[in-house]
């Protein structure tokens, strides 16, 4: 009894599968040697199970350097920006965070991990069906989806400490920056479709937006629904 409860304890923690050699090496080769230093960010990319997160297909694709399809043309990101955008957001277990484009649902699994509460929104109604059911599969109860535009945000829930977009816009939408708590961080790609996008950085101090350039990347587009 002793020995199968060690067993089962350290099935639930640590994530134990025939990916965590995989999962190490993505978070060694692609993310601390690239200067992601985050306890948090790194402890959660190397929990979160990715492959549960694509179609069974590409499964052994899944810790590949690189964005791969998730269906209905949409991507999940790369590891790295995966990586890059949840330090730069300072995720704590105090945070309240708003996710707008869940897609596969990574992402949210990712800052899930680290913060008090996620809320997501995904465009594509199969997309959030699908991510709503791995969530309630892998456990992830403090992660709150819908299916809709994230334009106007989530204000029922709002202020969030934490917004993140993970579709390219072409510019920042306004109802998310009015739903940035103080000390808050909003980081989304801006750019049109095909273009080199700019990963911006938005900071609200003192009731005012400090804005940053981080780096360049390459998203889907941010999509509007036409009965808006
Ligand atoms: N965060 C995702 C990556 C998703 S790709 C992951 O970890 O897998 C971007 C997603 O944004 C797509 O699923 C797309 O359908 C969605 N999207 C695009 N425009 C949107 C909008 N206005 N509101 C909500 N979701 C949107």
């Amino acid at each position: 009894m002793i020995i199968l409860s060690l067993i089962m304890g350290e099935y639930s923690f640590p994530q134990v599968d025939k990916y965590v050699a995989a999962r190490n090496n993505m978070v060694k080769f692609q993310i601390t040697d690239r200067d992601i230093k985050d306890d948090a960010t790194l402890k959660a990319m190397r929990k979160v199970p990715r492959h549960l997160f694509v179609s069974k297909e590409f499964e052994n694709d899944a810790y590949g350097d690189y964005p791969m399809p998730i269906g209905y043309g949409q991507t999940i990101s790369q590891p790295y920006i995966v990586a890059y955008m949840t330090e730069v957001v300072k995720p704590n277990e105090k945070k309240k965070v708003l996710e707008i484009g869940t897609g596969s649902g990574y992402q949210a699994a990712v800052l899930a991990e680290i913060v008090d509460t996620v809320y997501t929104i995904e465009i594509v109604p199969e997309l959030a069906i699908e991510s709503a059911s791995r969530f309630k599969k892998l456990g992830y109860n403090n992660i709150i989806g819908k299916s809709g535009d994230g334009y106007n945000g989530w204000p029922e829930h709002a202020p969030f400490d934490i917004i993140i977009v993970t579709a390219a816009a072409d510019e920042i939408p306004e109802p998310l920056i009015n739903q940035l708590s103080e000390d808050g961080r909003l980081v989304i790609p801006v750019g049109e479709q095909g273009a080199i996008q700019e990963l911006i950085l938005l900071v609200k101090k003192n009731g005012k937006i400090e804005k940053k350039h981080l780096t360049f990347v390459r998203f889907v587009p941010f999509k509007r629904s036409k009965n808006k």
